[in-house]
């Protein structure tokens, strides 16, 4: 945790340290009131939070456009500060607009309320994931702004849609597209995670999911025989597989502590369907398996892997790709990566936070961006705090916003002065 009140250039963050009641502060409030737009799946009308995103342009004196790649329903408002040269590569700050589904019953504060409890704790969906940042984004030009500082490069603040289902028909769409290649990003931040202790965990690649759907056919008949090549058989010598292979690269990541989650791969076998009486040999038997790649797996050589395993089971046997990510390389965090090294004077060197680079457990935006070269780092300001990611009684601490906000003034001043 950082000192908020060192920074004497956040008037609002500065203020709020010693207040009690947050929801005086600006910053909280305007915040609170993004939280309050329903954005979560399925379903999600965009529009409340559009509107609400270019008033806030409006009252930041930021340039704003909505860019509709895929449809009308699926805005992507950028809103742009330009800089005092604006022919350098720009700085993309994004984030995503939508929120997971809540079950409601099981949240003790309304998950769309905002409120505030006696902690300082801000109850809500999108809290974490992901409405805080791209509000934090916005206090800290704010910030900027309100010491009359003009920076070099162009910072365009990018709100995409349908991130939790994959971004398919969000940042895929944009991405190709000359509208996003007239914005010349040349370094982007988006989403991490929180973190339970000191340290900052900073994502500069992510793991790419397999998932497969395997379909067993074998003899069926009397359940009372000893019928040959029937498709549980087959099952439990492809389960076996699957499950040694979880076993050696849980060990893996257990016997060593510089290992993440994100440097193994992940295996779960997630449904099994099949039978139709329980005094018949089952036909068939459907599994379906979920794979998290690590981008250090050798990836065609897993895939014949699997097809080997498939014809050592036996015959009769499909595999169906639900989906099947492509590896996208990691963003380079060396020292030849002048961004990076920006990111990391701020955060090391000038606030002395403790960083733990890593590969991201799932999947975001990121992969699509670093699908075309544009370095990527997830970051999302928030150490102390429990993971509560897609969970009920989601949360952020008032104070944590509030120096969020202050981190991202400092690495703006940094990486878009580059
Ligand atoms: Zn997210």
């Amino acid at each position: 945790m950082i000192n908020c009140c060192q920074f004497s250039w956040n008037t609002s963050v500065e203020m709020a340290c010693n207040k009690e009641n947050w929801s005086d502060n600006a910053e909280i409030k305007i915040f609170q009131e993004y939280l309050k737009i329903r954005t979560d799946h399925p379903d999600v009308d965009y529009a409340p939070c559009v509107e609400f995103l270019l008033q806030q342009a409006d009252s930041l004196g930021l340039v704003s456009k909505v860019y509709y790649p895929d449809s009308p329903s699926r805005p992507i408002p950028v809103l742009t500060w330009p800089g005092t040269s604006p022919e350098l590569p720009s700085i993309m700050l994004n984030s995503h607009m939508d929120v997971v589904a809540v079950t409601e019953k099981y949240w003790s504060h309304p998950p769309f309320a905002a409120e505030i409890d006696g902690e300082g704790r801000i109850f809500a969906r999108g809290s974490q994931d992901m409405k805080s940042v791209g509000m934090q984004y916005l206090g800290a030009i704010r910030a900027l702004k309100h010491d009359g500082i003009r920076l070099k490069r162009t910072i365009h603040v990018v709100f995409t849609p349908d991130e939790e289902i994959g971004g398919f028909n969000g940042i895929a769409k944009f991405v190709p597209t000359s509208d996003f290649a007239a914005l010349n990003i040349g370094f982007c931040i988006d989403e991490g995670m929180a973190s339970p202790t000191d340290e900052f965990p900073i994502f500069y690649g992510e793991r790419f999911v397999w998932s497969i759907l395997f379909r067993c056919r074998g003899s069926t008949g009397h359940a009372s025989l000893f019928h040959k090549n029937t498709a549980i058989e087959k099952i439990q010598f492809l389960m076996n597989k699957f499950l040694n292979f979880r076993k050696s690269e849980e060990q893996r990541l257990e016997n060593n502590p510089n290992l993440t989650v994100g440097d193994v791969t992940s295996v779960n076998i997630t449904t099994i369907n099949g039978g139709i009486q329980q005094n018949v040999v089952p036909p068939e038997i459907m599994m379906s398996v979920d794979v998290r790649m690590s981008v250090n797996i050798d990836y065609e050589q897993f895939d014949r892997d699997i097809n080997d395993w498939c014809k050592q089971a036996g015959d009769g046997i499909e595999i169906q790709f639900i989906q099947k990510l492509q590896r996208i390389e990691p963003t380079k965090l060396d020292d030849n990566n002048k961004y990076w090294l920006a990111f990391k004077k701020v955060l090391v060197n000038d606030l002395q936070l403790k960083i733990k680079p890593q590969i991201l457990p799932a999947a975001t935006d990121s992969r699509h961006l670093r699908e075309i070269n544009v370095p990527v780092i997830g970051f999302s300001p928030m150490n102390n705090t429990p993971v509560l990611l897609h969970e009920h009684d989601e949360f952020i601490k008032a104070s944590t916003y509030l120096e969020g906000i202050t981190i991202y003034k400092k690495l703006l001043l940094e990486l878009a002065n580059l």
